[in-house]
């Protein structure tokens, strides 16, 4: 199964997508984390991230389509992904059509995970204090300024994927807004759906 998760930053796709690698025995391919761990490990790539990373900017379409498209050639995606914050363009969108076809490989579904962005500060306000109190690090960017620099960048050059994989006929949407495991169980009820389209 090769699925997109999308949605704004703070929506629930990384808590999601972990869930979803533990039922479907398949990796989650972040492009933050992997930038996240190029930045700690100071790679090249890291070291050129950094500073948009930190500002709430995008990374270039250049970067990141290239960590896909080495990520997607290991052993443990070929039996299919879950995206995570990928692709955050439609030249992201595009590349990434153009490397599943060169591969022969079709994507099965993009759900949307649609959530109310007013609430999301709160959100990620809860998520900073979450880490803090699980001695676990906080992200930088999950600072409330730069999550609204973040929010900015999803709206202006992000949010067009969502019509983009509409027209393209694999868009469903799930409201984002519910628990945790509301959340989960809507979106296990679109694959299964799927499966029985298959
Ligand atoms: P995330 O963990 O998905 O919220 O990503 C954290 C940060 O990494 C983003 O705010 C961007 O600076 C960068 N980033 C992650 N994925 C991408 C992408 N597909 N394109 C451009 N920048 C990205």
């Amino acid at each position: 199964m090769r699925l997109i998760l999308v949605g704004p930053p703070g929506a629930g796709k990384g808590t999601q997508a972990a869930r979803l690698v533990a039922k479907h025995n398949i990796p989650q391919l972040s492009t933050g984390d992997m930038l996240r761990a190029a930045v700690a490990a100071e790679t090249p790539i890291g070291l050129q991230a950094k500073a948009v990373m930190d500002a709430g900017g995008l990374v270039s379409d250049e970067i990141v389509v290239g960590i896909i498209r080495d990520r997607i050639k290991e052993a443990d995606a070929q039996n299919g992904f879950i995206l995570d914050g990928f692709p955050r363009t439609i030249a992201q969108a595009d590349a990434l059509a153009e490397m599943l076809k060169d591969n022969g490989l079709d994507l099965d579904a993009v759900i949307e995970l649609r959530v109310d962005q007013s609430k999301l500060v709160n959100r990620i306000i809860n998520r900073a204090e979450e880490a803090k109190a699980a001695g676990l690090p906080v992200r930088k960017d999950d600072d409330p300024e730069v999550f609204k620099d973040r929010l900015s960048a999803y709206n202006r050059d992000t949010a067009v994927v969502i019509p983009y994989y509409e027209k393209a006929g694999l868009l469903t949407i799930v409201d984002g807004m519910q628990s945790i495991d509301e959340v989960s169980a809507a979106i296990s009820d679109v694959l299964s759906k799927l499966d029985e389209k298959v």
